[in-house]
């Protein structure tokens, strides 16, 4: 048995200031060489167009005058002044009532098809789904509405408009089956330009949002996440994530995350399990604490922490729940909105034009083991080279220290301006107590 065993350095400074980096979880090797960190990190916008007013409500698929282009909605939150409603199913001659603040709709696209599941395991529409998908399709509008987003996916899709035409109504019904009983939802928000925007640089982002919109939108994506496992037996774990940017792989500059249940936990997640299970508190000595020791922690509030990530392929702040509960849904309408106000703060302090990826890590619906709920925000300001390609090892032209400094000037002007939290204690005043995340207690 060996007995002198420690946590490798995950984190070595060289004498020159390259800084080598080991992600403790997946082994990811990156280099930070000095010198190259000081760019301007955002996309350089191409001339400001000014934005039509007629076009209000149209610029992409996902705003509020083009509700009839997305597959029937599962879910949307609407606010009357300061009350939020949720409302379920709404038939489709309710669609453009009124707009929502944030819907649930299926992804056109689906990664994972219902074919996949119905072909290979058998799933298929649970009674309550059926029902719902009848009831739909019994009203002129709905099926109006169905067979019209059918036809534009099967354009899309390369179909000739000759072929369509040839289709059965059964046919064109049957390729619907998705956006009732699909696994691949969409979150988008209301806006697609923040409110009074003159010219399209004006997008509005997770970081625009006000700190309660994020807490409702944060909410809403936990519980859809929920409910995708509800909905498929099959799925083992329901992966959530958000692209901003085209450079991040998000295909409209309208803000939206996605979830899609999959029958895998992951390599990534296998990975991380291995070493759970060699220690149950690795979450606090590979993560938090190495992290408060290196002092890159960002932020902290009584529920969550932020701190510089180290080991990635690019800039990543993470952003980890403090709750016992491993599930997010499991967690308090406090713990959650703990989490959302990290989460908003930093997205706040990355800036509406960088490219960012938002990666959510729970525990998978089979795992038995207590892990923290957390979410990666990565920065998507480098493209991989030929040097990575040959070696494995990344260069990142970010460390994780820079990372933590210009997280922490932008936060303290956010939370003078209000922008943010206010009870976010940032930096130096952050506790840095041992054992900060509960999970394994
Ligand atoms: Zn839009």
């Amino acid at each position: 048995m060996e007995v002198l065993v420690r946590e490798p350095d995950y984190l070595d400074v060289l004498a020159d200031g390259t800084v080598k980096q080991l992600n403790p979880f997946t082994g990811t090797e990156v280099w930070t060489v000095p010198g190259r960190g000081n760019r301007p990190l955002g996309l350089r916008p191409a001339e400001p167009q000014p934005l039509a007013p007629d076009e209000h409500g149209r610029h992409c698929a996902f705003c509020e005058r083009r509700y009839l282009e997305t597959p029937p909605e599962k879910s949307r939150l609407v606010r009357h002044g300061e009350v939020w409603e949720q409302h379920d199913a709404t038939p489709a001659n309710q669609l453009l009532d009124e707009p929502a603040e944030f819907r649930r709709v299926p992804n056109l696209f689906e990664i994972l098809s219902y074919d996949y599941w119905h072909a290979n395991y058998g799933y298929e529409l649970s009674a309550e789904i059926a029902a719902r998908r009848e009831a739909y399709l019994a009203e002129p509008e709905g099926l109006r509405h169905v067979l019209a987003v059918v036809e534009a996916k099967l354009r899309a899709s390369g179909r000739s408009a000759d072929e369509i035409a040839r289709l059965t109504l059964e046919e064109k019904l049957e390729a619907a089956s998705g956006f009732f009983g699909g696994g691949h939802d969409v979150i988008i928000a209301r806006r697609h330009f923040v409110d009074g925007a003159t010219d399209d640089t004006q997008l509005a982002s997770s970081g625009t949002l006000t700190k309660d919109e994020h807490r409702r939108f944060l909410a809403f994506t936990v519980d859809a996440a929920l409910r995708l496992y509800e909905t498929n037996r099959y799925a083992r774990y329901v992966s959530v994530f958000q692209n901003w940017l085209k450079p991040a792989g998000a295909s409209f500059d309208h803000l939206h995350k996605q979830l899609v249940a999959i029958d895998e936990r992951g390599t990534q997640v296998e990975q991380t399990l291995a070493r759970l299970r060699g220690n149950p508190n690795i979450f606090n000595d590979a993560a938090a604490n190495f992290a408060s020791r290196r002092n890159l922690m960002i932020a902290e509030n009584d529920h969550a922490i932020a701190f510089a990530g180290f080991g990635h392929r690019y800039p990543t702040i993470e952003i980890y729940s403090r709750s016992e509960q491993s599930d997010p849904w499991r967690h308090t309408p406090e713990e959650i909105d703990g989490v959302s106000d990290l989460l908003h703060a930093m997205h706040a302090a990355t800036g509406p034009d960088v490219p960012c990826n938002e990666e959510w890590h729970h525990r998978p619906i089979d795992v038995r083991e207590a892990m923290p709920w957390r979410i990666m925000l990565k920065w998507r300001v480098s493209t991989l080279a030929g040097f990575e390609g040959a070696t494995k090892i990344y260069l990142n032209t970010i460390d994780p220290f820079l990372l933590r400094n210009r997280v922490v000037s932008q936060l303290f002007a956010l939370r003078s301006l209000g922008h943010i939290a206010q009870d976010l204690r940032i930096a130096t005043e952050c506790e840095c107590a041992p054992n900060p995340l509960r999970y394994a207690r």
